[in-house]
Order: C-alpha cells, then structure tokens, then sequence
C-alpha cells in the first residue's frame, strides 16, 4: 500500500473511528466485550438433509449474534456480512478452501425487491472472497412462502416444499449451501433436494447462528 493510501486510512479511522456492529461503542467492527459474549454453537448437527450432507452451525443465536443478524438483514453494509465471514472462518476453517463453492439460500423476487438484497448473498460473497473461492448465485426460490416464524415443524416442510429451483448450468459437485440463520432446517432441505436435482452429490450446509433449544421466535426458516 502507498504511504499516502495509508496515510488517509489512519486518518479515516480517526475522524470515523468503526464502531461495535453489536453495541455501537467504538472498539472495531465487534468490540472486545461483544466478542467475549459469543458462544459456539455446540449442539449436535441437527439432521437436516436429505442425504449425508454435514451442517454447521457457528454460534448460538444469543442476544449479540441477534444483533449482528439483524444488522445482516436490514441493511446493506459489506462490513457485517464481512464480520460475519471471519466469525464463520474461525468456527468452521475446513468450508473455507479456494475449492469453496457457496451458494446462498435465496429470497423470493418479490421480497428481494422489497428489500432491496439478499443477507444470505451477502454473507456467502463474504466467505468466497475470504476463502478465494466461488459465489454461485443460481438457486431460485420459485414461489414466495408465508413467513416460516409461527409455523412448526412439519408446516414448515411443506411450506417451502418445492419452492426452490437451480437455474442455469449444472451446479458442481460439491456446493455449500449457506444462510444467515438456521432453525428447523425445513428451508435448508428443501434447497439441498433442489441441488441434488440439478446434479449437486454433496451438500454441506453452513449457518452463522441457531438457537438453543427451547428456541426464541426465529426471524425465519
Ligand atoms: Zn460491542
């Protein structure tokens, strides 16, 4: 880096010091003290795919994580979902290989348009950068779903039974499939039957967050 370029850069940071994403005190991106309220998500893998498919969950959906899901979510700002990319990279080094291929589990159009991105998206173009490995952004949800919160498990399934479709050419073989958050994983086995359709053998499922058991009203499937 030119001396200059590092010259403007110390001194950005110092008229526009970064702020906790979790508790918006000043100490980077997430400050020492949010840092230390994080916990791994420790629970068994749930079984959630349809084959033998690994899922990894990184951290428990406490009350830090939820607030740097709903910074994910709500707005559009690279440097959470960057956040969020090296927090994953800690839990889970072995996804993060130029090998990579990560796929996000996608929003319908109709809410994509309202929203205006997708967290999922987001959060998989920062593990590819990370890692140096692929974004394949081709999975489709093809019918929009109610809202997953207040429905159980088995509503859940057939909610977003069939909702999903790959479009474009085969995807490899090997994908991983990711999303922000993680609940009864109705929506991530529905995405992994649409990969295993257009050709996908392995499906690794990755997730930032879950709840533990009993779980808090989930922002979605
Ligand atoms: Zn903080």
């Amino acid at each position: 880096m030119h001396w200059i370029d590092r010259w403007c850069e110390h001194w950005l940071a110092w008229i526009f010091p970064e702020r906790c994403v979790a508790c918006e005190r000043h100490g980077g991106s997430l400050c020492k003290a949010c840092q230390q309220t994080l916990e791994d998500y420790d629970e068994p893998p749930p079984t959630l795919l349809a084959v033998q498919q690994a899922t990894h969950v990184a951290y428990v959906y406490n009350h830090t994580m939820r607030q740097i899901v709903h910074r994910l979510k709500y707005r559009r700002e690279r440097r959470v979902a960057r956040l969020a990319g090296h927090l994953i990279a800690q839990r889970v080094p072995t996804c993060l290989t130029s090998a990579s291929v990560f796929v996000p589990v996608p929003l319908h159009a109709t809410r994509l348009a309202s929203r205006g991105f997708n967290q999922a998206a987001l959060l998989a173009s920062a593990l590819a950068r990370l890692s140096r490995g692929q974004l394949l952004d081709k999975l489709v949800r093809q019918r929009d779903t109610p809202p997953q919160a207040r429905l159980g498990i088995r509503e859940r399934q057939a909610n977003v039974a069939d909702a999903f479709v790959w479009q474009g050419a085969p995807p490899p073989t090997h994908v991983i499939l990711v999303d922000d958050v993680l609940t009864t994983g109705a929506t991530m086995r529905a995405c992994s039957d649409a990969l295993q359709a257009a050709g996908a053998r392995s499906i690794t499922g990755l997730a930032l967050a879950r709840s533990r058991a009993p779980r808090q009203p989930p922002p979605h499937g």
